[in-house]
């Protein structure tokens, strides 16, 4: 069996080998500029940013887009209201 390169082990999931690198662009035309969920509160804008600037700092924020807690992309997650960092030495935001 082929050594796996860090680069490769570190950017493809492990389930399905696709990269799990996502441009802004690409997580644009996923999710659209905004997430539009019927019921889903929305934090405000300085809150998101808020977050993404605790997130950006943060060692276990992947990719730079993924946290390797929860796996959540984070551009999404930190948008949604009653979200929160599930860090296990507690939350960052
Ligand atoms: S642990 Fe918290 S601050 Fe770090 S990437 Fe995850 S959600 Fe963001």
């Amino acid at each position: 069996m082929a050594a796996i390169s860090g680069e490769a082990h570190e950017t493809n999931c492990k389930g399905c080998s696709a990269s799990v690198r996502l441009s802004p662009e690409e997580i644009v035309k996923l999710f659209g500029d905004t997430v539009r969920v019927k019921e889903v509160k929305l934090a405000t804008e300085s809150e998101y940013e808020r977050r993404m600037a605790q997130c950006r700092k943060c060692e276990a924020f992947q990719f730079g887009t993924t946290c390797r807690w929860c796996g959540c992309l984070m551009d999404i997650k930190a948008k949604l209201e009653k979200s929160s960092c599930p860090s296990p030495g507690g939350s960052l935001w």
